[in-house]
């Protein structure tokens, strides 16, 4: 099965959550299978999905072509570990507000009510590292928009933003250009 089909298969599609008129899309029974889960963390790490500036940094290593990577609270979290033990990198958290207990970089971008904050401890990422961002969904790319902002201000290459799931009719991937966007299932 190709992995997009086994993800849309597992995920369960939520009405009115978490307010009336949202479709949430649920994807803890794709990381509770055990195949769906090797399949979908195999799918983040394959190097074939760099950005090509990003190959060109990396020489022909055959590494995969990052150096760290950045995962996305909450469930951005249960990916990047699991993506970074894969490729032999470390992983990072990118956080909410008040959650890293030391110096941070802080980015805030507009939710739907309000606004959000993340935050990324500044000695997480050295100059020049490259980085693969990971999170679960990319809905209005908010999230994703603000995570690059951070690595990047910290110095970093963000040489690709992977996710399971990309809400394509609400453009987020737009907002994270000229960063590639590698989506699993694009719906
Ligand atoms: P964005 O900032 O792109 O609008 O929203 C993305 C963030 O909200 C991600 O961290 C993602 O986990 C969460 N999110 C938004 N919509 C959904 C959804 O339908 N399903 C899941 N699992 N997460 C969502």
């Amino acid at each position: 099965l190709p992995v997009e089909e086994l993800i849309a298969s597992l995920s369960v599609d939520v009405p009115d959550f978490p307010v009336p008129g949202v479709v949430f899309r649920d994807l803890t029974p794709v990381f509770a299978d055990a195949g769906a889960f090797r399949r979908v963390v195999d799918a983040l790490t394959a190097p074939a999905d760099l950005d090509p500036r990003a190959a060109a940094l990396s020489g022909s290593d055959g590494g995969p072509g990052f150096d760290v990577v950045a995962g996305v609270e909450a469930r951005g979290f249960l990916l990047a570990a699991a993506v970074a033990l894969d490729a032999g990198t470390g992983v990072v958290p990118v956080r909410k507000a008040g959650k890293l207990p030391r110096e941070v970089v802080s980015a805030s971008y507009d939710l739907e009510y309000g606004t959000a904050t993340l935050e990324l401890h500044t000695d997480s990422i050295r100059p020049g590292q490259r980085v693969l961002v990971v999170d679960d969904v990319l809905a209005t790319g908010g999230t994703l928009e603000a995570a690059v902002a951070l690595v990047e201000r910290l110095g970093g290459v963000v040489t690709s933003v992977a996710v399971v799931v990309e809400l394509v009719a609400l453009g987020g991937r737009q907002r994270v250009a000229p960063h590639p966007v590698h989506a699993l299932w694009r719906t």
